[in-house]
């Protein structure tokens, strides 16, 4: 348990001035604070700041894990000033260091150019396939939602770049932050440049060796691992299909696997690489738990693309389309007794689902209404088919409600009013030993 006791530090700065040059050098702070589990390192250097030495300079904007801007390496490893408390640190002090493989402009400030270059060449910007008028939307409980997963919430930090021993080897390695980005757009169904897209990353992506540490660091908990090996997933199916727009040296690299390492390239003026024994975790990732279990799947995961590649064009014909193929899944609702005739009422279903080499459950709500006469179960998607928004049963008014923009339905999902432009979605249902099944399409 963190004390709350007021305690002193050591605080080790790494310290750069461009004016000077050289190859920068650490300053030791001593600060003593009332509370540690109550304070965080951007407190920690804006109170070095503002009582000891004004010159320092660090980056910051929004103080909540938001804005991405106060990454930097803590005790050796990547982290959010912002988002690390003091208490969890663990010895008497505290270093703290700008970005690996990034120019250090000034002390801890990074130059993040390279960085978003690299998403620059990724075409990490979203083009739409079709023109249309009306918002083009992936629902929240769709699969291809699912498989995008957390990954639309980075926040640009740099953290990932920054612990990836590849970033520096590979000068046309994309890294893992723009191929994060390049996934969730590859995985996007209204994108209409993925081919340009996906020939933009396949000299890059097999730079990842896997080794997972833009995964643990990352503040956000997304697995930039897990992005890029849906990438070489997804250009492993692309190279196998007949009249393939991969190019042929594009298809060396992916039958290749892994290129050589090249030496890496000389860095701006005190650009960092990790010391040895900064490499030893300081602060607790919930992603270290399921580092085992990530490995165990993804190596599954290249065996597979390896095999495919070793194939035949007919093997691989015959296995590309079950890389996606889902078995019928029955999923029971719950006992029928608990919908009693006459009743709506919601109910909570839950499955695993399965994409490629991924895993997950989806949990959501649905609408089951038991009538009288004929005696039947209808259960309905809780999604409103305007926009996808949930939809709230309202006894008082015997409908289903969508708050959000006023669409209506009727107790048999027929729309009464608003936008909705069909009726609601419905399941197929059974009753089996006393239960309520639904199938998933
Ligand atoms: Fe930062 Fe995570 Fe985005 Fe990498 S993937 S830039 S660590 S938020």
């Amino acid at each position: 348990m963190a004390s709350h006791a007021p305690k002193s530090r050591i605080i080790k700065v790494f310290r750069y001035d461009p004016a000077a040059g050289g190859p920068g050098h650490f300053d030791r702070f001593e600060l003593k604070t009332d509370d540690e589990s109550l304070t965080t390192i951007l407190d920690v250097l804006i109170r070095l700041q503002k009582t000891q030495d004004p010159s320092l300079a660090f980056r910051y904007a929004c103080r909540v894990s938001m804005c991405g801007s106060c990454g930097m390496v803590i005790n050796g490893r990547e982290a959010l000033a912002c988002k690390t408390i003091l208490a969890d640190l663990k010895g008497d002090e505290v270093t703290i260091r700008p970005l690996n493989h990034f120019p250090v402009v000034k002390d801890l400030v990074v130059d993040m150019e390279p960085f978003f270059r690299k998403y620059e060449e990724g075409l990490t910007y979203f083009h739409a396939a079709r023109e249309l008028s009306e918002p083009a939307l992936i629902r929240p409980d769709s699969r291809e939602r699912q498989v995008i997963e957390s990954s639309t919430e980075c926040i640009a930090c740099g953290c990932c770049v920054s612990s990836c021993t590849m970033a520096n080897w590979h000068k046309d390695y994309l890294g893992p932050a723009a191929l994060n980005r390049v996934f969730t757009l590859l995985a996007d169904s209204r994108d209409g440049l993925h081919e340009e897209r996906l020939a933009r990353s396949l000299g890059s992506c097999y730079h990842c060796r896997t080794e997972l540490n833009c995964t643990e660091v990352c503040p956000k908990e997304i697995s930039a691992t897990r992005a890029i090996k849906y990438i070489q997933m997804l250009a492993a199916k692309e190279a196998m299909k007949p009249g393939s727009t991969i190019r042929s040296d594009q298809r060396d690299t992916l039958r290749q696997g892994v290129p050589k390492l090249i030496p890496p390239q000389s860095t701006a003026p005190a650009a960092l690489t990790p010391e040895p024994e900064d490499l030893l975790p300081a602060v607790p990732s919930p992603a270290l738990a399921s580092r085992r279990e990530f490995l165990s799947r993804t190596t599954l995961g290249i065996a597979a693309i390896t095999i495919a590649f070793l194939g035949s064009v007919l093997a691989a014909t015959a296995l590309a389309p079950t890389l996606r193929k889902r078995p019928e899944t029955w999923v029971d609702v719950g006992k029928a007794e608990d919908f009693p005739a006459g009743s709506v009422k919601t109910a909570q279903i839950s499955y695993p689902v399965k994409d490629g080499f991924y895993e997950s459950t989806v949990n959501k709500p649905v609408f089951v209404s038991h009538q009288a006469n004929p005696d039947q179960f209808t259960v309905f998607n809780s999604r409103c088919t305007h926009l996808g928004c949930m939809l709230r049963w309202d006894d008082g008014k015997n409908l289903f409600i969508c708050d959000c923009h006023g669409g209506q339905f009727k107790p048999d999902g027929v729309v009464k009013a608003g936008p909705p432009p069909r009726n609601m979605d419905r399941y197929l249902t059974m009753v089996k030993d006393g239960h309520l099944f639904v199938q998933e399409a």
